[in-house]
């Protein structure tokens, strides 16, 4: 006996009511995607029941691929069997003495969902029950706890076994709640931001801003090196480049050097409001924690944020810099994070930026400004990149990542 195939459960989906066909639709199409390279492998399957059949590829393969792809809530290797009692009991038997170990226990789960089938649920618990237990000594029955759940399901087109359940990934398929521009730095924080993002079924586009000749072509590869990694997840991703030097030159000679930082922030806000808008997005995501740092605090943000009534998301806003170094190991942007780089914010960083900077001093500092010519500037010539996997990696890389 082989496993042909993998049962893939939905979780969360189930809640999403009207939207239901949608999410699976996505999430068809992501699987298919991520499974493109095993060429006799295939999705199938309806609203109630998705599978990936194996075809000649090998399970431990799948199942790696299938771990990293949001909206799956867990998966199990099964096999497809005609709806013959006594075909069905070869494989069921089979499929538990490769399972079993001195000691353990078991039970069957029935499910019965073409009431055609000539045994009732009960039935199929009862009978499979009873011969797996004549057939393999030692075995026995416990109802609760069992170490083996061996699922017989039985559907109009044919019979379903299976007992291994693995844990996917959870959230929701990416690319299936709409679109958000993440703000995206060379630091550790927003590529963790990104990925939670991606997680909750977001479609993200990054934005990042550049000031040469003070930012180097290094730093913004590093970004863009970056953004091939959350690339892994959503297939595609576009990123955004936007020119920032000669509005940062203007801040720091028109705005007193303890604002600046908070005017750059503020102006960055803006900059992305505008490319979101021309990108028909609906919010921005920052790797903002609270306290971390001057621009972090809640009065920072009480003050940055009053350009835009837009959704800013903050998924880290709660998180320890422990937590968010962690979840940046597991996904692997941690190394490429911490390679040094000149970011513009801290090359035109102050001596001692405001903390607590107040909305009505930093309006009378920017009201000498006109700054909306150079934001249209900025934006007209902003430079928009489409980031694959494989951008810049050797494929062999790629291949560890998942
Ligand atoms: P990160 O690790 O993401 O750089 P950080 O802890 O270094 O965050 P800041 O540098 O203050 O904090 O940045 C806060 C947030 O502002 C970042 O998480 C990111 O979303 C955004 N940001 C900062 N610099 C840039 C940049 N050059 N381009 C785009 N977004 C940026
Ligand atoms: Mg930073």
């Amino acid at each position: 006996m082989k496993y042909d195939r993998i049962l893939i459960r939905y979780g969360e989906l189930s809640t999403k009511g009207r939207n239901r066909n949608k999410f699976v639709d996505k999430l068809k199409k992501n699987i298919r995607r991520a499974i493109q390279n095993y060429s006799t492998a295939f999705v199938e399957g309806d609203l109630e029941r998705m599978y990936v059949v194996l075809g000649e590829e090998k399970l431990e393969d799948i199942v790696k691929v299938l771990k990293n792809i949001f909206g799956i809530q867990s998966f199990s290797p099964a096999v497809k069997v005609e709806k013959d009692i006594e075909q069905m009991k070869n494989i069921a038997l089979t499929l538990v003495q490769k399972l079993y170990q001195p000691g353990m226990t078991f039970k069957v789960t029935g499910r019965r969902a073409d009431k055609s089938f000539e045994f009732s649920t009960d039935q199929i618990n009862r009978e499979f029950g009873a011969h797996l237990l004549i057939n393999i000594p030692g075995l026995t029955v416990n109802v609760k706890k069992p170490d083996i759940n061996l699922r017989i399901e039985v559907r109009k087109e044919a019979a379903y076994l299976f007992s291994e359940t693995i844990l996917g990934a959870g959230g929701y398929p990416s690319g299936s709640n709409g679109k958000a521009m993440l703000m995206l730095s060379g630091g550790i924080d927003s590529p963790v931001a990104g990925y939670l993002s991606l997680k909750r079924g977001l479609e993200v586009e990054g934005v990042h801003f550049f000031s040469p000749p003070f930012t180097s072509e290094r730093a913004k590869q590093k970004v863009i090196d970056l953004t091939e990694k959350l690339s892994l997840i959503s297939g595609e991703m576009a990123l955004h480049i936007v020119p920032f030097t000669e509005i940062q030159q203007l801040i720091h000679s028109q705005v007193p050097s303890n604002y600046t930082m908070t005017t750059t922030r503020r102006m960055m806000l803006r900059i992305t409001d505008e490319l979101r808008k021309k990108q028909n997005g609906l919010a921005i995501i920052t790797g903002e924690s609270l306290g971390q740092v001057a621009s972090q605090t809640l009065e920072s943000m009480y003050t940055i944020n009053e350009i835009t009534n837009t959704p800013v998301l903050r998924p880290l806003i709660m998180m320890d810099k422990t937590e968010i170094i962690e979840l940046s190991q597991k996904i692997d942007t941690h190394d490429i994070s911490i390679l040094p780089y000149e970011d513009c914010c801290t090359i035109f960083v102050p001596a001692s930026p405001k903390t607590k900077p107040k909305r009505e001093k930093v309006q009378h500092y920017e009201s000498f400004i006109d700054f909306e010519p150079y934001i249209q500037k900025a934006v007209e010539n902003t430079e928009m990149l489409i980031i694959r996997p494989g951008h810049s990696l050797k494929q062999d890389n790629l291949e560890d990542l998942f």
